[in-house]
This record gives C-alpha cells, sequence and structure tokens, in this order.
C-alpha cells in the first residue's frame, strides 16, 4: 500500500531532493505517492500575490488565506474521496516534531504538507482547515528558518524511512536514537566498521569478542553515557521503571 503527500508551497522546486536516495527509492517503489503543488497557481492576479500586510502592524508579510483556502480545497478533492488528510504545518511555534511523532504520522495514509513563507499564514486557515481534517502544527527545532520546505523535506525523509519496506533491514530503525522501547530517552552511541585498525586507532575489543551479552551492555552504557554528555535534558525524563525495562529489553 501507498502513503500519500500532498504539499503545498510556492517553491516547488525546492523539493526536488524528494526524488534522491531513500525517499526517491520509496517513490519508485510505489510506497510514496508524492503530489507537489504551486501555491501560485490558485492565485487571480497578475501579480500572483500570496502574501500581504499583518493586520495590527509589524515587521514582515502574513500569507494571504485565499490562495491556500482553494489550495486545501483541491487537495481534498484530488485525494481518495472516502478520506481526509491529515494537515501538517511546519511552524516554529508548533509541538516539536520528535520521532514518537513520526511514527504517529507514519500510520497515516494521507498527509497533507503547509510550508510557509514571511510570517507564517493567516490563522484562520488553519482554523477552517481543522474543521475538515486533523492539523498538527509542529516545529523541528527551536530556530527559524526562511521558509517550512527543509522542514518538509526533514519530516517526509523521517516519516518515509518508518514505512514498512523502504529501510533494506526493518530491523535498523528499532536501535536508532529516540526509538520508542529500548530506545526511549537514549541516544545511539558510536559505531565501527572495516578495518580493525585504522590511523593507529583500534576499533573496542568487546566489538570483536563475539559475545552478544557483553556488546549489548557496552552499547548500552556507550548510550547512556552519550546522552549524559550531549543531551543532560533527555536524563531528566529517565525513570527507575523504564531503565528497568531497558536493561530487559537490551
Ligand atoms: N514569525 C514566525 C515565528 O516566529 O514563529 C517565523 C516564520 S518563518 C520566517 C517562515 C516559515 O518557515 C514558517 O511559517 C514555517 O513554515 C517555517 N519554519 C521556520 N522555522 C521552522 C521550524 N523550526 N520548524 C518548522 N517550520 C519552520
Amino acid at each position: 500500500e501507498s502513503t500519500r503527500i500532498d504539499v503545498v508551497t510556492i517553491f516547488p522546486e525546492y523539493l526536488e531532493p524528494l526524488n534522491v536516495s531513500l525517499v526517491g527509492k520509496a517513490r519508485a517503489r510505489g510506497r510514496l505517492d508524492v503530489h507537489l503543488h504551486d501555491l501560485r497557481s490558485w492565485t487571480h492576479d497578475v501579480h500572483r500575490t500570496v502574501d500581504d500586510t499583518p493586520y495590527g502592524g509589524g515587521p514582515g508579510m502574513v500569507m494571504k488565506p485565499e490562495p491556500w483556502g482553494e489550495a486545501l480545497d483541491a487537495v481534498l478533492a484530488a485525494g481518495p474521496a472516502d478520506q481526509v488528510p491529515t494537515l501538517v504545518v511546519p511552524t516554529p511555534s508548533g509541538v516539536p516534531f520528535t520521532q514518537e511523532l513520526a511514527q504517529e504520522l507514519a500510520a497515516r495514509p494521507w498527509l497533507a504538507f503547509a510550508p510557509a513563507r514571511y510570517e507564517g499564514i493567516d490563522r484562520r486557515v488553519i482554523e477552517e482547515a481543522a474543521t475538515r481534517m486533523p492539523v498538527v502544527e509542529t516545529s523541528i527545532g527551536d530556530y527559524v528558518l526562511a521558509g517550512g520546505e527543509v522542514a518538509v523535506l526533514v519530516m517526509v525523509e523521517a516519516i518515509a524511512r518508518l514505512l514498512p519496506g523502504v529501510l533494506g533491514n526493518a530491523e535498523s530503525h528499532r536501535d536508532d536514537s529516540f526509538a520508542p522501547g529500548a530506545m526511549a530517552d537514549l541516544l545511539e552511541g558510536p559505531v565501527y566498521t572495516k578495518p580493525a585498525q585504522w590511523r593507529g586507532r583500534e576499533v573496542p575489543e568487546v566489538l570483536l569478542s563475539g559475545n552478544h551479552g557483553l556488546i549489548a551492555r557496552w552499547r548500552r552504557e556507550q548510550a547512556f553515557a552519550r546522552t549524559l554528555a550531549n543531551r543532560p535534558d533527555l536524563v531528566g525524563r529517565w525513570q527507575l521503571g523504564g531503565f528497568d525495562k531497558k536493561e530487559r529489553a537490551a
């Protein structure tokens, strides 16, 4: 089965990387059905205007509601008649985009993305859309991009690699940093490949030992150490019960 993805943007060419690598292959294999739409095709003036000055004053411009409204109508009409998409709105003021949210979205058959430019989209567009479909406003991190297209690339890639049949090895996302289960609130530790010696540096001996129990314990220790060093905020979420579960799962 195939996950349908619609993206409405003023820069469809910004989404070109969706043809490359893992996401491109998922499309080629029919796991992802991606439709890009140019927001300006729903403008009706010669300048194809999508923005205007903000009510209440202040710097910057705001995206006009009319083109977005018509674009979302068209997206709704283009997909399966018995379904509505989940509308994903990238915005720095949204809930954090996490591995957990990626999993939740990967389970849905149809996603529509509304990446904005300028200071964002007129609020009424989001409110009106929410009367017709589920809406998720989400941020990919605590910084401000010039537009939401890069955020869409980030999210589609995170979602695509969770779809069944997209990754060569279905197990390979199970041990990722943040993966629900044993890796929840944990970062993955360092990884190594051949040769065993390189520029005078050796691969940690335990990894060559063939002892799966020792290797699992070493990886767990590395994951704890790296999380303590780089993400003390995650350590605050460790719970004794959860810790036990990690021990058992590892
Ligand atoms: N004035 C807005 C604010 O402070 O929340 C910033 C708007 S930003 C210049 C333009 C667009 O880029 C946003 O509407 C959103 O689509 C996208 N964007 C910027 N930063 C983002 C982030 N951290 N996560 C997701 N989308 C982001």
